[in-house]
């Protein structure tokens, strides 16, 4: 960078990347480089997307691939939330607390351990650090330009059913997509404000590690981040309103879950509420109300992690005609929203908050505006994984919606202490679950619990979307020993469950036969 692109004032976003480290410096040299010229806009637009993290990104180099005339809109950093604030940053930090874990375990293995094991948090960041920038290369300003896209840094704003604003320069398009994603909420807690806490876009700048952290919120952020920290050495306190831990998740994954955070030493107090939080001798309090009784929690730090509200505000989305809410932009099933040219995609219009989502979403978008196609959002299969060790992932259906759709279901499990391979690599703690139909084994959903629950769960999304049924999975040969193998298990079960008493008595009697 040089010295006047380093003298230029900083964006609020752009601020919020800290320390100002050659790292974070290169981060910012790609995804908002403070040098940036807004190109002048060629004409009308065959696409403007806004909002450049996933969604825009996808939906934007989709485009110019296809021979599209483009642009794309960003205020802050390319990238979004995913880059700069959620997916990268986080699972760096996991990967670093998952090897002080290991090593603290290592015994277990016949590793000699020392007296004292020293951790070293600056460092885990740095590494964080390091490897965003260099992962930012793709998501660059410079690569989207070089993809043919025109990018312009600036809040965008409707100002006609088919033009955006950004920078004093109109925009004119066929068609646009809406892919501006959230942020944390904040609750209304009296004193938050004063005693002031970390979000997702703060906590990753953090050099030095909080002796004491408090998380509001055990959602998938709240979990990820709670385990992560109490594994560097931070004494962690974890708050819920529910009733338990990943409140979305099959009860029994999010009980095993909870076991594993106590074994590891986080407070976790669901029912919470809090009432207040205060300055207390340097430190900050936060006040809830637990079963009737008040507590108190100190803590060098809050985090919030208690869910996402959209990026509306400036849009001025009546300008252009499309309908909103309190959860965001509404759409159609085809991701059109209330202005026929005008779609939506990724966290802004979803209840699916996931990078893969957004993904998925920009390329539905992509066919249904530009080739009038009529690609549904409800026909994408969608798993998901919170990244906690063991991690817990899903797809498909809970067993109690399937229920509640009246399908008649089977529910197969496998605990992962039956399958040889997570024995042996000690990852025994978890299992493996499919609801299937009765009669035809066709899968309707799964969850697993696994360290690596995050990758094998590919391999029911693949079943569903290709309508492959437990028969299937059961001829399907895995490489022995895999924990993959629990999946097989589940597919052998099912093929006995079908063995009714009459077909075994029937077999019995031809191989008596045959002797
Ligand atoms: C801590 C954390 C960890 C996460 N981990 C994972 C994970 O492991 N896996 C996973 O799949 N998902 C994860 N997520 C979720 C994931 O980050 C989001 O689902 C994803 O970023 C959504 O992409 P998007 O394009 O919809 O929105 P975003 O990434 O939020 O991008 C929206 C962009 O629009 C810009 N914008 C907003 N308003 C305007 C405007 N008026 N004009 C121009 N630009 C605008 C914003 O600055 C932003 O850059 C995580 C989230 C968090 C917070």
């Amino acid at each position: 960078m040089t010295e006047t692109a380093m003298q230029m004032p900083l964006t609020p976003a752009q601020a919020l990347i800290l320390p100002a480290d050659a790292h974070n410096r290169s981060l910012v040299d790609n995804v908002h480089p403070l040098t940036w010229i807004n190109p002048k806009p060629a004409g009308r637009y065959n696409l403007v997307a806004l909002g450049a993290g996933t969604a825009g990104l996808v939906s934007a180099a989709g485009a110019a691939g296809l021979g599209a005339k483009v642009a794309l809109v960003e205020r802050h950093l390319m990238g979004g939330d995913c880059l700069n604030f959620g997916c990268v940053p986080s699972k760096g930090l996991l990967r670093a607390a998952r090897a002080a874990q290991e090593t603290r375990e290592g015994e277990a293995f016949g590793v000699g351990m020392p007296d004292s094991i020293s951790f070293d948090f600056s460092s885990a960041m740095e590494r964080m650090r390091r490897l965003r920038a260099n992962i930012s290369e793709h998501d660059s300003a410079h690569r989207l330009s070089s993809l043919g896209v025109d990018v312009f840094f600036g809040a965008a704003k409707f100002v006609a059913r088919d033009a955006v604003e950004v920078g004093g320069q109109t925009l004119l398009f066929s068609r646009a997509v809406i892919a501006t994603g959230t942020r944390a909420a904040s609750p209304a807690i009296d004193g938050l404000a004063r005693t002031g806490f970390l979000t997702n876009e703060t906590v990753f700048s953090l050099t030095e590690l909080p002796r004491r952290l408090a998380v509001i919120g055990a959602g998938p952020v709240g979990c990820e981040l709670a385990q992560a920290f109490r594994r560097f050495g931070s004494d962690v306190f974890l708050l819920t309103h529910g009733s338990r831990i990943l409140p979305r998740e099959d009860a029994d994954a999010s009980g095993l879950l909870a076991r594993q955070f106590e074994r590891e030493g986080i407070h976790v107090a669901p029912g919470a509420n809090i009432l207040r939080a205060e300055k207390q001798n340097g430190a900050k309090a936060l006040v809830f109300q637990q079963d009737s009784q008040e507590n108190r929690v100190l803590a060098d730090e809050i985090l919030l992690a208690i869910g996402r509200v959209p990026n509306l505000e400036g849009l001025n989305l009546d300008a252009a005609g499309v309908a909103f809410d309190k959860r965001g932009v509404t759409v159609d099933d085809h991701l059109r929203t209330s202005n026929r040219r005008i779609y939506a995609a990724g966290d802004i219009s979803s209840v699916y908050k996931f990078t893969h989502a957004a993904d998925a979403m920009a390329r539905v978008v992509l066919q249904n505006a530009l080739f009038f196609g009529r690609k549904k959002a409800s026909a994408l299969v969608i798993p998901w994984c919170t990244y906690t060790d063991p991690e817990v992932a899903h797809v498909g259906l809970y067993e109690k919606e399937a229920r509640a759709r009246g399908l008649d279901l089977i529910t197969l499990t496998v605990p992962l202490n039956e399958v040889d391979r997570a024995v042996l690599d000690g990852d025994e703690n978890g299992f493996a679950r499919i609801h299937a139909e009765k009669r035809s084994g066709r899968i309707l959903g799964a969850t697993l619990v696994a360290r690596h629950a995050g990758e094998m769960i590919s391999e029911i999304s693949l079943a569903i979307t290709a309508g492959v049924g437990l028969g299937t999975l059961a001829k399907t040969i895995h490489p022995y020993p895999t924990q993959a193998e629990a999946w097989k298990r589940l597919g052998d079960e099912w093929n006995r469950s079908r063995l009714t008493l009459r077909v075994r008595n029937l077999f019995e009697r031809y191989l008596s036969w045959r002797r």
